[in-house]
């Protein structure tokens, strides 16, 4: 079988072989060739030493990354080829990384080495696919099974767990049965892993086609348990209410499927009722509420990404959706939207109402979204229209008051936050003169 490879990737190979090396594509770009999808990024594997490697392409920009693991990144102006040398793993000892690192005059110690037989096949134009590990007939019945016993292969690193359901995940795999057997195994040791490589993968699997399968997965194997022990509490929680056909996991499963693969939306759908089973109320008919259940919610997940070492940025967006997930049921007025858009801005507000439409219709059977539908054309035009909404759009600001004779400090933010509350009420008030007449009227100025 012969794949058409970009010319930048063949011009490296050709160079490592026209110089007495051997040179093959590794890993997920065969696996990828091979589904007929085209590879994000090709890897180079050769038993040039990187040093060899470096003086080669010598007219090109290199970067080492990590010299001592024996990879360097060619640049050229359509990629980056990261080529690395043959590796044979050295002893693990705390089930995290090699020891050491051997490098290899050998292709098959290279691929050993990798994680699933899927992952584990090489290819060059001459030789076609190399696969000593069945690859591509797994990849055929859609499996992923560790290269080698699966028991050895996670305890040397146990990220590879996490990786296994990744790529059952991305895929739409199965995880072979003694891969699995394995995973339950030897799960609870995921917390000898840093949460920076488990965030990785952890964000791969939410943003995947369909992040419920991989969150199934990870909780039927034990990981969830140790790295998310919150969701875990959602599992089989029954909200008692007519509103909520499914338990507190379930629903969420549904959200996240739901809703487009954009990472924080994905989290904040993933943690949305979170606070839920901290918050359960009965009334008398026997009907569960929730009180105050998006607050904590929004707490909570702040608490959580913040441990999976999250940027700020995400834990931002993602605690501020779930905080006002609940203005869905509000029944907000002209005056109502414009606050929500003012908190969360003319992006985030678009997204909060994709995360509702979700919530809602994975709630029950008869769900309706027409309210939010009529929402979201409500909150198009007031922007459409350049309706002022936050005190940044007054006709007036800080200075001008500062030049009429108030003093600065905090009358300033007071009186801009009452003609804002007017011109929400009234937008034909946002005139300079109006509005200095109205602020004349309701703050006195101080004596000088
Ligand atoms: P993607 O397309 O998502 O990047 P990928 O298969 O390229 O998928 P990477 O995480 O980039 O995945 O890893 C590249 C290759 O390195 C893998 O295909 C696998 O052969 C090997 N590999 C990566 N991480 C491990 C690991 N923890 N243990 C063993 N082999 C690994
Ligand atoms: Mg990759």
């Amino acid at each position: 079988m012969e794949f058409t490879i970009p010319a930048y990737v063949e011009r490296v190979l050709d160079k490592l072989k026209e110089n007495g090396f051997s040179a093959y594509i590794v890993g997920g770009s065969v696996r990828d060739m091979l589904l007929g999808k085209t590879p994000s990024d090709y890897d180079v594997a050769t038993d040039a030493l990187p040093g060899e490697i470096e003086e080669l392409f010598g007219e090109y920009k290199t970067i080492q990354v990590g010299k001592k693991f024996g990879t360097i990144v060619v640049v050229q102006k359509e990629g980056n080829i990261e080529v690395t040398t043959f590796r044979q793993d050295g002893e693990y000892i705390d089930g995290r990384r090699p020891e050491e690192v051997f490098f290899s005059k050998n292709l098959k110690d290279d691929l050993s080495r990798r994680d699933f037989t899927i992952n584990a096949m090489a290819y060059n134009k001459e030789t076609g696919i190399i696969d000593y590990f069945n690859g591509a007939e797994d990849l055929k019945y859609n499996i992923i099974k560790t290269v080698g016993k699966p028991e050895d292969r996670f305890k040397e690193d146990y990220l590879r767990i996490i990786r296994a359901v990744r790529f059952a995940t991305q895929l739409g795999f199965t995880i072979e049965e003694n891969t699995l057997n394995a995973c339950k195994l030897y799960s609870k040791y995921l917390s000898n892993i840093s949460m920076e490589r488990i965030q990785e993968e952890f964000f791969k699997i939410m943003t995947s086609d369909k992040p419920s399968l991989g969150i199934r997965l990870l909780k039927d194997i034990g990981a969830l348990e140790v790295f998310l022990p919150e969701l875990m509490e959602a599992v089989g929680f029954n909200q008692r209410n007519p509103h909520h056909e499914n338990d507190v996991f379930d629903h969420t499963l549904c959200v996240i499927d739901r809703v487009e693969p954009i990472l924080h939306l994905r989290l904040a759908a993933l943690f949305h009722d979170i606070g839920k089973p901290h918050t359960l109320t009965i009334d008398e008919e026997g009907v569960g509420h929730f009180y105050g259940h998006d607050k904590l919610g929004a707490k909570m997940s702040k608490a959580i990404l913040k441990r999976l070492k999250a940027s700020n940025e995400i834990i931002d967006k993602v605690s501020l959706l779930i905080d006002r997930h609940m203005t869905q049921h509000a029944n907000l007025k002209a005056k109502g939207l414009k606050r929500l858009l003012a908190r969360m801005g003319e992006e985030e507000i678009f997204t909060l109402l994709k995360l509702q439409k979700a919530d809602r219709s994975c709630s029950n059977r008869n769900a309706k979204i027409d309210d939010l539908i009529e929402r979201e054309e409500k909150i198009k035009e007031i922007i459409e229209r350049k309706e002022p909404y936050s005190t940044k759009h007054l006709a007036i600001n800080g200075d001008d008051l500062i030049k009429l004779g108030y003093n600065e400090g905090r009358i300033i933010g007071e009186i801009l936050n009452y003609l804002l509350k007017r011109v929400l009420e009234d937008p034909d008030l946002n005139e300079k003169e109006k509005l200095i007449q109205i602020a004349k009227e309701q703050f006195k100025m101080s004596e000088k």
